[in-house]
């Protein structure tokens, strides 16, 4: 492991600084306008390179919500969104894209200075939103009902409509991302509050501001910052929000479903994941190691698809280990903004804390330790990849998620086994197979209990590709046609007729 040193801070997201700068504060956005909150309050945002404050944000409260949602209802009652042409809906949802591909660069550095992220990660994140954007700007002009067959006398038609104000709530792990779910939102004729993570609340303002530069009229798309005691209980349990669109833990996506319960609304939950990367004798080792290592340093692990839980054949699993050590060891942990950093700072003291217990749990639990780094640098928020041996299946290191750079690596004898193992886990997010042989690829992703299986690749993701968890890892899908089903709801309408000719 080696740490690479800090860029001159000054010389290094010029334009995210220089935006930052501008903005002041990081408001709200309600009507379409940055505003304080109702009562003043504000938080910093934490630079997790450095551990200091980098901007200011507000900080909201239930009242910001309410202004924020009532603009949203307005703006979905009067139809200034909704009731747009389709054809028009999808002009302007593409020029936002495009808006996004032009401040690409102010949103890159805003998320490296929110979340620690890679700056070179945060390019997929980027490309993620535009491309999702422009995917789901192709779908008003698609999103058609049917006509169900009826008895003579009687015509139905099913017609799909938007549900009215979505409240989408989101982690911190891919601020700008974030601008595809809204796209998905908004494409369906829906209006929007979005609540950012209260650790990276930047780019979430500047998406609401390009919305309108886009021409989707003001209130169409609301932005409120704050805690989620404060923020996003209030908006999931606000009568005049429809459908609530939740990413983030386990513990928070129960909170929120007991809560949409009590409306009863619909909730869509996107939640965590301790997805098994399994490995057969006959894969291609050398491309299996460097995709596992990817798989769980990518985001510095904190990904929710991250392949934590290595599943290895018995008979290759000390060739295997050795690939993955080698591919881990040298990696360089330091300034997200230097194009040679490999891992960047986990996004919270918060998290370095929980990652540090996980790894000293792994060595109480009777881990080997095959390699730790440790943490790393006197500020900040940094630790090098962590690499467990002779993990059994029923440790809390092999069951619970970590959420960073800790590999648990387990061996295995047969399929059967792999199944089984992979299986038992309360998650079912994702999960990859690595294998020469096709029959077992295709037996594998039928026996795996998880939302994605990927074969041969790792965390390959596109915008027409639904994406989604089963078990504890949730529930609806993100992105892809059921996306925007999802966000609509189907109204019957019947109509009779006399079914003779009155002449
Ligand atoms: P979190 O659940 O703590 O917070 C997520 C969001 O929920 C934040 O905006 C937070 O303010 C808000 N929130 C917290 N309590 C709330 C409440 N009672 N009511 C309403 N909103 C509330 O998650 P996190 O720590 O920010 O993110 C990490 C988690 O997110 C991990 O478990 C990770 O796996 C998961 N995640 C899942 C996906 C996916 O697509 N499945 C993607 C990214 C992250």
């Amino acid at each position: 492991m080696t740490t690479t040193q800090n860029p001159d801070t000054a010389q290094v997201g010029t334009a995210g600084r220089a935006h930052i700068e501008r903005m002041g504060l990081f408001g709200h956005v309600i009507d379409g306008k940055v505003r304080a909150s109702a009562d003043g309050a504000t938080m910093p945002v934490i630079d997790p390179s450095t551990g200091e404050q980098i901007a200011t944000a507000a900080k909201g409260s239930a009242a910001d919500v309410e202004r924020a949602v009532t603009s949203a209802r307005a703006a979905f009652d009067d139809g200034r969104w909704r009731l747009l042409p389709p054809l028009e809906k999808e002009a302007r949802l593409r020029r936002l894209a495009q808006l996004v591909e032009r401040d690409r660069t102010i949103f890159g550095d805003l998320d490296v200075f929110d979340s620690g992220l890679l700056r070179s990660y945060t390019v997929f994140l980027e490309d993620f939103a535009i491309n999702a954007t422009n995917y789901f700007a192709g779908w008003p002009s698609k999103l058609q009902g049917t006509v169900p067959p009826v008895p003579p006398g009687f015509s139905a038609q099913h017609w799909r409509e938007p549900v009215g104000v979505v409240g989408i709530i989101v982690p911190w792990n891919g601020p700008t991302a974030v601008m595809g779910f809204v796209a998905a939102a908004l494409a369906a004729g829906n209006s929007v509050v979005l609540k950012p993570a209260e650790d990276t609340p930047m780019s979430a303002v500047l998406m609401a501001e390009l919305a309108v530069e886009a021409g989707i009229p003001e209130g169409v798309f609301n932005v409120v910052h704050g805690e989620g005691r404060d923020v996003g209980a209030p908006l999931v349990e606000h009568r005049d929000v429809a459908l609530v669109s939740f990413t983030g833990s386990v513990e928070t996506g129960r909170a929120i479903a007991a809560a949409a319960a009590k409306g009863p609304k619909p909730v869509s939950l996107e939640l965590g994941g301790k997805s098994p990367f399994i490995v057969f004798a006959d894969a291609d080792l050398d491309a299996a190691a460097a995709a596992a290592a990817a798989g769980v340093w990518s985001g510095q692990g904190q990904i929710c698809t991250a392949g934590s839980r290595v599943l290895v054949d018995r008979s290759i699993h000390d060739e295997f280990v050795a690939k993955v050590v080698a591919a881990s060891e040298n990696l360089s942990v330091g300034s997200p903004f230097d194009p040679a950093t490999d891992l960047g700072p986990l996004v919270s003291a918060v998290q370095l804390e929980r990652v540090s217990g996980y790894v000293e749990l792994g060595r109480s639990e009777g881990a080997s330790v095959a390699l730790d780094g440790g943490r790393v640098g006197e500020k900040g928020f940094f630790h090098a990849p962590v690499i467990f041996t002779g993990v059994r299946n029923d440790m809390r290191i092999a069951q619970e998620e970590i959420f960073g750079p800790v590999m648990s690596i387990i061996p295995f004898d047969g399929e059967t086994e792999a199944i089984r193992i992979a299986n038992d886990v309360e998650y079912g997010l994702a999960a990859g197979v690595f294998t020469g042989d096709v029959g077992r690829s295709q037996r594998m992703a039928q026996a795996l209990r998880a939302g994605t299986v990927w074969i041969n690749t790792y965390q390959m993701g596109y915008p027409t590709v639904s994406y989604g968890g089963v078990k504890n890892s949730g529930f609806g899908r993100t992105l892809g046609e059921e996306m925007v089903h999802e966000l609509t709801s189907i109204k019957s309408v019947w109509t009779a007729y006399p079914t003779q000719s009155p002449d």
